[in-house]
């Protein structure tokens, strides 16, 4: 599958400088979105994950599509003020800004191999961000798996020693 076909570049959104890569063509073509969670299925389950992780927003999408296609659970990692009951939470920098993110406490435990599921890999502070609360909660990360990797931004060096799978590059 040409991925990279479903995929518009937008420049200078949501700020100057971005290269916004809008991923909206792909969910919305049937083969490609199908193809995209199957592969990213397929590694799940490679790497033997026993539990799906997906960051607010974009990472509902894969991650819960990935969770549905494994018969596994899922797991959302939120922006803080969404979930109602006890948190772990992190800031962390964007390539765009700043962020925090939360996880419900008792979600995951000791007995989780966990792959974290989202949209794109940019600077990787997400992720990491996404990492470091899975182990925070006991839990063990197997992999990740992104649809897209923007490889200038070198993402890689924040998650050096987690093996991982991207769908596409640029
Ligand atoms: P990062 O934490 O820098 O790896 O950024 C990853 C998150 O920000 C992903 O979940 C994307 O949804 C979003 N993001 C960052 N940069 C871009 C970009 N150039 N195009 C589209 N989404 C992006």
């Amino acid at each position: 599958m040409n991925y990279k076909s479903f995929i518009t570049n937008v420049p200078d959104f949501p700020v100057d400088g971005i290269q916004f890569k809008d991923i909206t063509p792909l969910l919305d073509d049937e083969e490609a979105f199908h193809s995209a969670v199957d592969d990213m299925a397929e590694y799940a389950k490679e790497i033997h994950a026993n539990k799906i992780i997906g960051p607010d927003a974009r990472g509902f999408i894969f991650g819960a599509s990935v969770a549905y296609a494994t018969k596994l659970g899922f797991v959302p990692v939120r922006k803080p003020g969404k979930l109602p009951r006890e948190t772990l939470e992190i800031e962390y920098d964007l390539e765009y800004g700043t962020n925090k993110l939360c996880i419900h406490k008792d979600d995951i435990g000791k007995a989780d191999k966990v792959i974290i599921i989202d949209d794109l890999l940019a600077t990787g502070g997400t992720v990491k961000a996404s990492i470091d609360l899975v182990e925070r909660a006991g839990a063990e990360v197997v992999g990740l798996a992104f649809l897209i990797e923007l490889t200038g931004l070198n993402g890689k060096e924040n998650i050096k020693g987690y093996p991982y799978k991207s769908l596409l590059k640029y």
